[in-house]
């Protein structure tokens, strides 16, 4: 079963949400439904669709006040990478939807930005992986 919950910035003043999916071809084809151009999902394990990108058959949608979107993840492939890889998106996406356009990685979320998400993922996932057994993280 699905599971939804909301995680927000508070410095942005914007919240998201979370779904988590039961396995990644609900979670895609669930996606590409919500969300047309989202359509070639093959190698993707999570998803980040911001409301600024989305699109109402008339096209782009302007964003709701304090809404960023939604994050998806797949409940059978979900791991630290693919949560913090996601992540980096939605900080993006937060960034930009506060009028700030002036990320460095391009205006939308494209092959810079792919990039620069997974070299976090990888070296946070990496650290959050050596951390683990050696010191307390507090919850
Ligand atoms: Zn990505």
């Amino acid at each position: 079963m699905t599971q939804s919950f909301t995680i927000r910035s508070q410095t942005a003043g914007i919240w998201w949400t979370v779904r988590i999916h039961d396995s990644l071809d609900q979670m895609r084809a669930t996606a590409t439904r919500h969300r047309p151009r989202d359509n070639d999902l093959d190698n993707t394990m999570g998803l980040c669709q911001p409301t600024n990108y989305w699109e109402d058959g008339n096209g782009l949608c302007p964003p709701p006040h304090n809404y960023g979107g939604i994050i998806r993840y797949a409940a059978d492939w979900l791991d630290d990478e693919v949560f913090l890889h996601e992540i980096v998106h939605a900080a993006a996406a937060s960034y930009r939807h506060m009028g700030r356009l002036n990320v460095n990685l391009g205006r939308d979320c494209g092959r810079n930005e792919e990039l620069f998400a997974h070299i976090y993922g990888e070296l946070a996932a990496d650290l959050l992986w050596k951390l683990r057994g050696r010191v307390k993280i507090a919850a």
